[in-house]
């Protein structure tokens, strides 16, 4: 399914948008920059302790660890403020989580927040920040935890420290690379339609049901991207995004990257001296459940494919002298959901007598979207303008089809759509999936319908051609 190119009118549903951001962009001009350009990376651990709740309060706490939770990122400087693009092997951040995530790593940048690009790579067996929603249910005297806002505070202040020290070994940056493979076997979209041909949107990450396993991918990115920064003819640092969600499998509590952070290791180990990253793309609706039962061997197998088209896509890489720098940011209001289930008493309602601690949750996620959306503050939408090479990064659980519009939108240009920005809105599905009622917005959706039209026309402004 591909979505109609939105065209840029004053009257449009993002009204008044297009002049914003107008205002916001930097113009900039092709070619090879005239600024020095540099760039430092760092990493910090970011393991959940014992006990703590994954994925919200959804399945079982962290009772072992499997492998370390790490935050990576790169930050470039030089181009009029820093910017900073960290990935982060948590499931979900939210709402006042997330403004305090691009604060701290701004201030130990010496850039704004909204220059701080925060990517979670969205595994389960990981935490959803949402400090408000924290709040809520404590203060509701509700027996149910999302996360633990100390632990939360830590983590921050660690990953912050971790920038600070890493900006004493930034290296100049000459070139931008760019790469792509095709992954095989990984990606497959929830959608499959049935032998009676009505959709079925129950091809979760790890599927069983063989009939579901038989059907076509369906909509998906088959490709994973690379974009590389380079010192001359020396690698400092790769990029890699895919659109999936990354689960082989999980809810018992083993703490794990998964598959993805697997493969990053992996290429990790082959060249210490060239920085690794993950991202994953907008898979709201993509998972690996075609190719995927759930068997821990599974885990594996994913690992290795993913890790082959890290390598392929190195292998692809060319590279271009890296332009001026350029930055904007489109802000972007989705409606809250408000239908029943979702109205401020509903919510209330439920955050004090869900009958599980998950509902108790979810009403108070839902609420600290709806206070945030209350107060009028929007989502940020940026666009890292590399010059051949551009970087967008989505909220929430956006859908496969948004990063497709994205590359349609600039076939000029090597486009990297990354997924789980801001994630106070759960899915953010296509008006398709609306009106086909799929059933994986039961619950994880806070955005209202109609949200296909304004996140395009958002996406137009922001990914339009350079001034
Ligand atoms: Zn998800």
């Amino acid at each position: 399914m591909t979505l109609p190119i939105p065209r840029i009118t004053r009257r449009s549903a993002f009204g008044g948008l297009a002049a914003l951001a107008g205002t916001l962009a930097r113009s900039t001009v092709g070619g090879t920059s005239t600024v020095p350009y540099s760039l430092a990376t760092f990493s910090a651990d970011v393991t959940i302790p014992i006990g703590h709740p994954c994925m919200g309060g959804g399945i079982e706490p962290a009772r072992e660890i499997v492998d370390p939770l790490l935050a990576r990122g790169v930050v470039l400087i030089g181009a009029d403020r820093p910017i900073v693009i960290v990935s982060v092997d948590w499931c979900e951040i939210r709402n006042d989580a997330f403004d305090r995530w691009r604060s701290a790593l701004a201030e130990a940048a010496g850039t704004e927040p909204a220059r701080v690009l925060v990517s979670s790579v969205h595994q389960h067996d990981a935490p959803v920040a949402d400090l408000e929603a924290e709040r809520l249910l404590e203060a509701s005297g509700a027996d149910a935890s999302v996360c633990d806002p100390e632990f939360h505070e830590h983590a921050v202040v660690r990953v912050a420290g971790a920038l600070r020290e890493g900006l004493g070994s930034a290296r100049p940056v000459s070139h931008v690379g760019m790469g792509s493979a095709r992954v095989d076997g990984v990606a497959s979209n929830r959608r499959y339609l049935l032998p009676d041909g009505t959709p079925s949107f129950g091809r979760t990450s790890a599927t069983r049901d063989e009939y579901a396993r038989e059907q076509p991918e369906g909509t998906i990115d088959p490709m994973l991207r690379t974009i590389s920064f380079w010192d001359g003819d020396r690698p400092l640092a790769a990029l890699h995004s895919y659109a999936v969600h990354p689960m082989s499998y999980y809810g018992s509590g083993g703490v794990s990257g998964d598959f993805v952070g697997l493969a990053r290791s992996r290429r990790q180990e082959d060249d210490p001296e060239v920085f690794q990253m993950y991202l994953s793309g907008c898979s709201g609706n993509v998972t690996a459940g075609k190719y995927n039962d759930g068997s821990p061997e599974n885990r594996l197998v994913l690992a290795d494919r993913i890790y082959r088209a890290m390598v392929t896509s190195w292998d692809s890489t060319r590279r271009e002298p890296i332009g001026d720098i350029g930055f904007r940011s489109v802000p972007l209001v989705l409606e809250p959901r408000d239908g029943a289930g979702f109205t401020m008493a509903d919510l209330d309602d439920r955050l004090r007598n869900g009958p599980r601690g998950f509902d108790r949750c979810l009403a108070a996620m839902g609420l600290s979207w709806r206070g945030r959306c209350d107060q009028g503050r929007p989502i940020d939408v940026p666009v890292v303008d590399l010059g051949p090479a551009l970087v967008v990064l989505f909220p929430g659980e956006s859908y496969v089809e948004f990063q497709l519009l994205a590359q349609r939108l600039r076939p000029d240009r090597f486009v990297m759509a990354l997924g789980y920005g801001e994630c106070a809105t759960g899915y953010v599905p296509t008006a398709r999936a609306v009106a086909e009622r799929d059933t994986n917005l039961g619950d994880w959706c806070w955005v209202a319908p109609g949200a296909e039209e304004v996140l395009s026309g958002v996406l137009a402004v922001g990914l339009e051609a350079r001034g």
